[in-house]
């Protein structure tokens, strides 16, 4: 949906420059703004002067009907009401309490990731323990390693874990389906136990702290 427009100075070569604003892409009504956010052309303003491009960065709701599946792009320096936000979802919309798989994203990195990891038909936050998992199996055999982030890759119908170290290198392995499973299996009750309601913030951090209570029972 075209909400607004606001008006941006061209960095380049200073011409002031209307550009469109979506605060909220409805990706199921509009499958070529799916390709729009996953390329971040929808956020990308071009100069008719001189060509310039410009990144715009505000917040915006990413929602999927079809997959039922609502992502809130919040990033840092926006100051958004998460809480009004999860009580308008209770109360207000149509979407509220419906099985809707609700979450808070609060870089585009994770956006994205967020969007592979659902378009994969896979839990977001069996896919965070599984990186706890493989990252300590990855310091165990590549001590020389030092992981500092995993994000999940797809490539045609292979998904990949690309682990990132101190460097920036990346070491990506394939996600397991049987570490995958297992997980599932094993934790799934914890981490339905361990999700916010609303608008829930899923990280590596998330993870950290769920392993932590199931195991302290
Ligand atoms: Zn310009």
């Amino acid at each position: 949906m075209l909400d607004d427009r606001t008006s941006i100075t061209c960095p380049a070569c200073g011409e002031t420059v209307q550009a469109p604003v979506y605060t909220s892409v409805n990706v199921t009504a509009n499958p070529a703004q799916k390709r729009g956010v996953l390329d971040g052309e929808l956020f990308t303003c071009t100069c008719p002067i001189c060509g310039q491009e410009t990144r715009l960065v505000y917040p915006f709701l990413y929602h999927d009907m079809q997959k039922r599946v609502m992502l809130y792009f919040c990033p840092e320096g926006f100051d958004v009401d998460l809480e009004e936000l999860n009580e308008q979802m209770e109360y207000d919309s149509p979407f509220g309490g419906s099985g809707y798989t609700l979450r808070n994203c609060v870089s585009y990195e994770m956006l994205l990731e967020k969007i592979r990891i659902f378009d994969m038909e896979l839990d977001d936050r069996v896919v965070e323990l599984c990186k706890l998992v493989l990252m300590d199996e990855l310091a165990e055999e590549h001590p020389e390693l030092d992981v500092k982030r995993a994000l999940i890759d797809v490539r045609g119908e292979q998904i990949y874990i690309a682990f990132i170290d101190v460097d920036g290198d990346v070491f990506a392995i394939e996600l397991p389906d049987d570490v995958y499973n297992r997980i599932y299996d094993l934790y799934f009750d914890v981490v339905e136990e361990y999700t916010d309601e609303g608008f829930a913030l899923i990280d590596s951090d998330w993870a950290v702290q769920t392993v932590r209570y199931a195991m302290m029972g």
